[in-house]
């Protein structure tokens, strides 16, 4: 049945909502981010992750991990502005600097040098979307999210069932009703991802993606959706409109991205760097 607190996200919504550099406009008035991601397992999910925030605009990068993800984000993103945190600096955020959103999670990992990051990120009165491992760490330590500033967090139906104790395909058979009550319980905006992805936030209409392709179903594709989610929100998009806008385009890209230059009709697949190239396109 049709459900007037549903609705559907349209390209000319998204037009209308996105940022666009006005002419005297500087790297700092477009935006900067701070970007919490990666560790020396897992150095891919923080070059996606500057990837999506760099190719949606964003004034400036400011990228901060362990060693080894610093080392491949300043190779593949010189743009990036970056710092080394070993986990021992009494103050982390200070040490990266002033920055206006952030994204916190892509694989950082959730051992307690990750746990002591989070802590810190979430502690600053600036937007943060949360996504990947930060929402495991949440699931852990649920005091993580109480805090005052905006924050969207972006988790798949198997991180939403760490962070509300309930089974993988109750969420899966439910997705509207759990997006809702994440949003209610935890007073964040969710957007949860999957075939189909939701964005609810409390006492406004659930929006329904309507851009994408299953060929997104790959690796890395959610960091770089995390990314430009942490753009928008530096850009000054409340979190509901940046996390709708941010799937919007994701979805777009990734369109854009499977047809290539191909004859109408014709798809192909995609890597998740290949969704953070096209976003340019897309905007
Ligand atoms: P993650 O789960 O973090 O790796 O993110 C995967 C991304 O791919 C999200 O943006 C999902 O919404 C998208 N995705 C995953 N499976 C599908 C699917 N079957 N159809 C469309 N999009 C999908
Ligand atoms: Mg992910």
């Amino acid at each position: 049945l049709p459900d007037p607190d549903v609705v559907a996200l349209t390209g000319p919504d998204v037009a209308d909502l996105l940022p666009r550099p006005i002419e005297e406009t500087d790297k700092y008035r477009r935006g900067v981010v701070g970007i919490v991601a990666g560790s020396d397992r897992f150095t891919g999910a923080a070059v996606l992750c500057v990837a999506g925030a760099l190719r949606a605009g964003v004034g400036m990068v400011r990228f901060a991990s362990t060693a080894e993800p610093v080392r491949y984000v300043r190779t593949r993103w010189p743009e990036a502005v970056t710092t080394v945190l070993d986990g021992t600096e009494p103050d982390p955020v200070g040490k990266i600097g002033r920055v206006q959103a952030w994204v916190l999670g892509p694989g950082m990992g959730t051992d307690e040098r990750a746990h002591a990051l989070a802590r810190a990120v979430l502690a600053t009165d600036e937007p943060v979307i949360v996504d990947a491992d930060g929402v495991t760490l949440a699931a852990r330590d649920p005091s993580l999210l109480r805090r005052s500033a905006p924050t969207v967090i972006t988790p798949h139906a198997g991180e939403l069932s760490r962070l509300l104790g309930v089974p993988r395909d109750r969420i899966e058979a439910r997705k509207l009703e759990h997006a809702r009550r994440a949003a209610a319980e935890l007073g964040v905006t969710v957007l949860l991802k999957g075939m189909t992805t939701l964005v609810a936030e409390e006492d406004r209409p659930v929006r329904v993606n309507t851009t994408g392709t299953p060929w997104l179903a790959t690796g890395g594709t959610g960091d770089v959706l995390s990314g430009i989610i942490g753009a928008l929100l530096s850009a000054g998009l409340p979190g509901y409109e940046a996390a709708s806008c941010g799937a919007y385009l994701h979805g777009r890209a990734a369109l854009l991205a499977v047809h290539g230059g191909a004859e109408a009709g014709a798809e192909g697949p995609i890597a998740a760097l290949d969704v953070a190239e096209a976003l340019p396109e897309a905007i």
